[in-house]
C-alpha cells in the first residue's frame, strides 16, 4: 500500500540535486509516489528562498498539501531538516506523530482603477509596495478609517514568519509565528515638520484589515515574497490575514528564538 504522494522541489545547487537523487530513491523504498502534479507532500530541497517557490508552485491545494523543507545549507525558517538527515526524514515522515503546524499567509487584493475584480495574492513572507521614481505618497486606512499619509520609498507587510527575512531589514519587529497577525513596517519614511506618519512597525489583528491608497501612477512595484508585479493604474491594495494557512508534514520543533538567535546572533 502507497503511503502517499511526495513532490520534490529543488535549487539548482549540486548538493540539492544529490539531495533529490537519494531522497526519492529512499521515499520509493518506504512506498511513497513521486507525484509532481498532485502530491499530499511537498518537499523542498535548497534554503528558505527554495522553499518560498515551493510554496507558490502548489499555494492553489494548500488545502490539503502539507510542505517540508530540508536546507542544503545552515537551518533556515522554513527549512527543519538538513541534507545528511534523509533518512531520519523518511522515517520521521513514515511515523509522523509530530504534532501538526500551520502558520498564517497574508491575503492581498490588488485593485485597479478601471477594473471592478480586484486581483488576489498570497504571500508567506511579504509584500511589499514601492514606487520606482518619485517619493510614494500613500494613504494608509485601517479597518477602513484614514491612520496617516504616507511619504517616503515604500511600505512592507509581513506574516510572522516572514517577520526575520525583509521586514526585519526595514527595522521591524520579530514576530512568534504562533502570532496571529500581521506587521506594517515603513521602508525610508520622510518625517520632518510637514509630513508625518507614525515611525515604527506596527502589528495588525486577525481581526483587521489594512488598505493602502495610492496616487496615481505607473511607476509602483508590488513583490510578493519572490515576485515582483508592475502593473499600471492601481488604486489601492488591501491586506488581512488569509484565511488560509501553511501546514507542515513531519516539523521539528526547534525553539523559535533559539531559531532566531542562531540565525542572527550566534555564540553569546
Ligand atoms: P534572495 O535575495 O536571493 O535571498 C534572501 C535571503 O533571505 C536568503 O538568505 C533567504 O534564505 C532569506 N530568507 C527568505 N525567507 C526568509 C525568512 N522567512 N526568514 C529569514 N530569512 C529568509 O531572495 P529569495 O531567496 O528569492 O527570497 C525572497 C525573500 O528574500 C523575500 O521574501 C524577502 O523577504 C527577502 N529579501 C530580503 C531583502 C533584505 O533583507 N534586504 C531583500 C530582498 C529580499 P536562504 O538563503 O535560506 O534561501
Amino acid at each position: 500500500m502507497t503511503k502517499g504522494k511526495v513532490a520534490i522541489m529543488h535549487n539548482k545547487q549540486e548538493s540539492s540535486f544529490a539531495a533529490q537523487k537519494k531522497l526519492t530513491a529512499l521515499l520509493q523504498e518506504a512506498d511513497y509516489i513521486i507525484d509532481q502534479n498532485d502530491p499530499d507532500i511537498v518537499v523542498s530541497i535548497g534554503g528558505d528562498g527554495t522553499f518560498l517557490s515551493a510554496f507558490h508552485e502548489f499555494e492553489h491545494k494548500l488545502d490539503h498539501v502539507r510542505f517540508l523543507g530540508v536546507h542544503t545549507g545552515h537551518l533556515g525558517f522554513y527549512t527543519d531538516w538538513r541534507d545528511f538527515e534523509l533518512e531520519e526524514l523518511v522515517s520521521n515522515l513514515s511515523n509522523d506523530e509530530n504534532p501538526p503546524i500551520s502558520y498564517p499567509l497574508l491575503d492581498v487584493q490588488v485593485k485597479y482603477h478601471q477594473q471592478d475584480e480586484p486581483q488576489h495574492f498570497l504571500a508567506l513572507n511579504e509584500a511589499t509596495i514601492k514606487r520606482a521614481i518619485r517619493t510614494m505618497v500613500a494613504d494608509v486606512y485601517i479597518k477602513d478609517e484614514i491612520f496617516e499619509r504616507f511619504r517616503g520609498d515604500g511600505l512592507s507587510v509581513s506574516t510572522p514568519t516572514g517577520s526575520t527575512a525583509y521586514n526585519k531589514s526595514v527595522g521591524g519587529a520579530v514576530l512568534h509565528p504562533r502570532i496571529n497577525a500581521f506587521q506594517l513596517a515603513e521602508i525610508a519614511s520622510l518625517n520632518n515638520r510637514v509630513f508625518r506618519t507614525l515611525g515604527s512597525p506596527i502589528i495588525i489583528s486577525d481581526s483587521e484589515w489594512l488598505t493602502i491608497y495610492l496616487e496615481e501612477s505607473s511607476d509602483y512595484l508590488i513583490t510578493i515574497d519572490r515576485f515582483t508585479i508592475q502593473h499600471d493604474g492601481i488604486e489601492s491594495i488591501s491586506f488581512k490575514i488569509a484565511d488560509e494557512r501553511v501546514h507542515f508534514a513531519s516539523y521539528r520543533h526547534m525553539h523559535f528564538w533559539r531559531r532566531v538567535k542562531d540565525s542572527f546572533i550566534g555564540e553569546v
